[in-house]
């Protein structure tokens, strides 16, 4: 059986005082779930979202890291510092990333290796753009992003490997895929991990669903045989929404 594995993206926002409250809500409405789950403050609220996280169960989750380990990169943060604050879990491949920043596949490669090196968990994000999706590229395109991003990685290591299905025209737009056209992407993304790591691992891997994910669409979400979790983004700034989502099954 697949844990559900609900994550939360605070991307750029909360002071850390913000953080810590929304944190010590989370962490005390959270206590006796049983999915798994994460939160991923900005980098400056790392330490002090773990020090009000310890105990929980809530995973510390980072929203990115650099692609070295350590040396010249002005305003980089590397994977060891992360690991010496308690982070367990990084977000790579964020379709902000992807477009905002340029980030290219075999960048997100190196970042995921190195991630993964380093003992750390990776939650890789995937998804088409609204024009490629209208060109009928869906498949092509969330096939490459796995094909680049995993390159090179070994079955022994996608145990510590999350896809997050992100439809770039459905993140922070209110527009959220039907739970059947996300289901038919995630149906496609463990096809093309049975096809490349074998079915054992196609049934085991988490899929999670991101894109405008709300109280109210959770359950039908997360009702498809293929969706095992959600990445939110926007419902998970505040405690009265992501609560909710993260106990859609009690
Ligand atoms: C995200 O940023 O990963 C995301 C899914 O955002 P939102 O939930 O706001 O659409």
């Amino acid at each position: 059986m697949r844990q559900p594995y609900v994550a939360g993206n605070w991307k750029m926002y909360k002071t850390v005082a913000e953080a810590v409250s929304l944190a010590t809500e989370l962490a005390d409405g959270l206590k006796h779930s049983r999915n798994k789950l994460m939160v991923a403050p900005p980098f400056t609220a790392l330490s002090a979202v773990g020090a009000a996280l310890t105990g929980s169960g809530i995973l510390l989750g980072a929203q990115n890291m650099a692609a070295e380990l350590e040396g010249a990169h002005t305003g980089e943060i590397s994977v060891r510092m992360l690991k010496d604050l308690g982070v367990r879990v990084v977000i790579i491949g964020h379709s902000e990333r992807r477009h905002v920043y340029h980030e290219s596949d075999e960048l997100i490669n190196q970042k995921v290796r190195l991630a993964l090196t380093e003992g750390m968990e990776v939650i890789l994000c995937v998804g088409e753009t609204l024009d490629e999706r209208e060109a009928g590229e869906v498949e092509r395109v969330v096939g490459t992003q796995l094909q680049a991003g995993l390159s090179g990685v070994e079955l022994g290591s996608l145990e510590q490997v999350t896809i997050a299905y992100e439809p770039v025209w459905a993140i922070g737009t209110g527009k959220t895929a039907t739970p059947a056209d996300a289901d038919a992407v995630h149906q496609y993304i463990r096809r093309w991990f049975s096809e490349t790591y074998g079915s054992d691992t196609a049934l085991s891997m988490i899929v999670q669903y991101g894109g405008s994910v709300k109280p109210g669409n959770i359950a039908a979400l997360m009702n498809m045989e293929n969706i095992d979790g959600a990445l939110v983004g926007g419902a998970s700034l505040k405690a009265e929404t992501f609560l909710p989502i993260s106990r859609f099954n009690d």
